[in-house]
């Protein structure tokens, strides 16, 4: 052999292993990439499940909450496992100071329909908001959706999509102004912050949705949907429609999901 193959022979060995390298890295990543993914939603995809369009009681990662021993009220709640695992720890360590206040979960998990049913309930006049019906004191659709946008967000959109957060027992603020409600939102202020829990919706923020004392949202994971959530809205990948209103709402979406307390950012 002379010296002209043996180089050649040298040169395909090393540009061989260095393919085989490269190959190995990008599975590699790509094997990360997945399982990133699969923590975050389980076995369905990214866009069915930051768009709500899964039923929590048959997804693994959600569990019930009044089998973990989680006081609840109304329907069967629903929650990640790691925020029913954190509110838990809460709920023990609220229940030891105040034995004898109410702490429940009002509404957990709600899935695209539920939030669909929501607006749509408001959006044509079945649910009142503020004593009136919105499709006949708000004819116009653009003001009738900000309207509703002051508690309700539209479906696709909602928080309460995400297994990440919960309301507390009453669902106004003033409840929270004395007694038994203010005795759970100030321990909330004080201590929720040490369990992972945080308020996005406070008053005097720029704008979004209303004030609301009874929602709160387990950090950890509800930051990573969110991010996740703004990546798959601003690609497209899940445009919003089938829910009454649409096209007139959709292009509030990205404003109300982000205008949040910056202490849950
Ligand atoms: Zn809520």
């Amino acid at each position: 052999m002379n010296h002209t193959v043996m180089t050649y022979y040298a040169a395909h060995k090393r540009f061989t292993i260095s393919v085989l390298l490269i190959l190995f890295f990008i599975s590699f990543y790509d094997l990360h990439a997945r399982e990133v993914e699969r923590s975050l939603y389980g076995s369905i995809s990214a866009t069915e499940y930051l768009m709500g369009k899964f039923t929590p009681g048959k997804h693994e990662l959600f569990t019930e909450l009044g089998r973990m021993g989680i006081p609840t009220m109304g329907r069967t709640q629903y929650l990640r496992i790691e925020t029913a695992e954190a509110l838990k720890k809460m709920y023990q360590a609220f229940h030891q100071e105040h034995p004898n206040a109410p702490f429940w979960v009002q509404s957990s998990t709600r899935n695209f329909w539920d939030q669909k049913r929501i607006w749509e309930n408001k959006w044509n006049g079945i649910t009142k908001v503020e004593g009136s019906k919105l499709n006949q004191s708000i004819p116009n659709p653009a003001e009738r959706a900000k309207k509703i946008l002051e508690f309700s967000s539209m479906p696709g959109t909602s928080r309460h999509h995400w297994g990440s957060d919960l309301d507390f027992n009453k669902l106004f603020n003033s409840y929270y102004e004395s007694g038994e409600g203010k005795i759970l939102y100030e321990w909330l202020q004080k201590n929720a912050a040490d369990y992972g829990f945080c308020q996005p919706y406070t008053a005097g923020r720029n704008g979004g949705y209303n004030e609301e004392r009874w929602h709160w949202s387990y950090r950890p994971l509800s930051v990573r949907l969110l991010k996740a959530w703004n990546q798959n809205f601003l690609s497209g990948k899940a445009p919003l429609n089938g829910f009454a209103g649409w096209n007139v709402s959709k292009k509030f979406a990205h404003e109300y999901v982000n205008d949040i307390n910056s202490e849950c950012l």
